[in-house]
């Protein structure tokens, strides 16, 4: 059954023509639990893999949260600092954090290693640690070039292989700092090098987290048009844009961000999403501007993005459809891949939102 994106509840570009020369194309996967096969387009089925080629493996260092607090001392203090301001402010206030609790706040994180979850206040060590052994890559998705005309392929190439370790690097070489997720590693081939004989079933890997590990899913692509966060258009553009979402959200309750512009779910080509933080920009080390190659999103849409939900899933909102991966990268975000329009054989960037 394929998958139908309703209409734009609003077409934006009869309001605001200008933004037509900013549209791109995204296919959207519409992944749900089934048995793919080595020749399918899938996320988390078989990949189609030479026989005689290697499984890659990953020897990057991992990062390891130890369940004992960094500093019971400083994470008691916190919860006193916590307690006092919400007997001030009255309890679940959501009132802005006092003086103290920023000092506290600061003085744990200068800590070497920690990682801070501010949040629920708790603090934990995060240590860097050595697989034991090369870690196999997961299989997490396959694509042809056919299902996903929204994306340039290398010249030669009709088809895409992501394989990640399913455990949370940092400093990986040649990401941004603040990248904390799977090491990615692609393989672009020609289908027709690959021998029709079914393969061994590949390792698996040891370490592993299960936000990480996909579920099996076959794909029913689809093209839908989308249009860039609003900070990444002109200013003047930018400024128009603005005075009108509040007139639609006034009238209509829909949203250019949520409902008119960007596809939440998984995804191939057209625009990232930035929700998490301000649009950043992404840069391959030549110096090009990237584009979006694929985003692996933990849902296919929510509460603020439901007029995205298929026709075909009209009364469907249990997990194995809006949740089809089981992928929960970044506490239920997207990871997504920047590839460099110059050059796809240029390493590609990572980004969790
Ligand atoms: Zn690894
Ligand atoms: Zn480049």
């Amino acid at each position: 059954m394929p998958r139908t994106t309703p209409p734009r509840p609003i077409d934006v570009t009869a309001v605001l023509p200008e933004l037509a020369v900013h549209a791109r194309e995204t296919t959207r996967l519409h992944p749900r639990p089934g048995a793919p096969d080595a020749t399918d387009s899938s996320i988390g089925g078989p990949l189609l893999w030479p026989a005689d080629e290697p499984w890659p493996t990953c020897t990057a260092p991992r990062m390891v949260q130890r369940s004992e607090p960094i500093a019971p001392a400083l994470v008691t203090a916190l919860r006193q600092a916590q307690a006092e301001r919400e007997a001030q402010q009255g309890a679940g206030s959501g009132g802005r954090r006092s003086p103290e609790e920023f000092a506290l706040l600061d003085k744990a994180m200068s800590r070497r290693g920690a990682g801070v979850d501010l949040i629920r206040y708790t603090t934990h060590w995060y240590e860097s640690e050595a697989h034991e052994e090369p870690n196999p890559l997961a299989a997490v998705a396959q694509l042809h070039a056919r299902d996903i005309p929204t994306v340039r392929f290398p010249a030669g190439t009709d088809l895409l292989q992501v394989l990640w370790c399913p455990t949370t690097h940092q400093d990986l070489p040649g990401q941004p700092r603040f990248y904390a997720g799977p090491s990615v590693h692609l393989v672009w081939r020609r289908v027709s090098d690959v021998s029709s004989a079914p393969g061994i079933a590949p390792p698996q890997p040891r370490d592993t987290h299960e936000s990480y590990l996909p579920t099996p899913c076959v794909l029913h692509p689809e093209q839908v048009t989308e249009y860039p966060h609003a900070d990444l258009l002109p200013d003047a553009l930018r400024k128009r844009l603005d005075a009108q979402d509040e007139r639609w959200l006034e009238e209509t309750d829909f949203h250019y961000q949520y409902d008119l512009s960007i596809a939440p779910g998984c995804k191939a080509g057209g625009w990232a999403s930035w929700h998490l933080t301000d649009p950043a920009s992404v840069d391959c080390r030549c110096g090009a501007s990237m584009d979006l190659l694929l985003s692996f999103d933990s849902s296919e849409w929510d509460g603020g993005s439901k007029s995205w939900r298929p026709l075909e899933d009209a009364e469907a909102d249990h997990v194995g459809v809006c949740e089809p991966t089981g992928l929960t990268p970044g506490r239920w975000g997207a990871l997504r891949i920047f590839l460099c329009p110059v050059d796809p054989t240029h390493p590609p960037l990572l980004n969790i939102q």
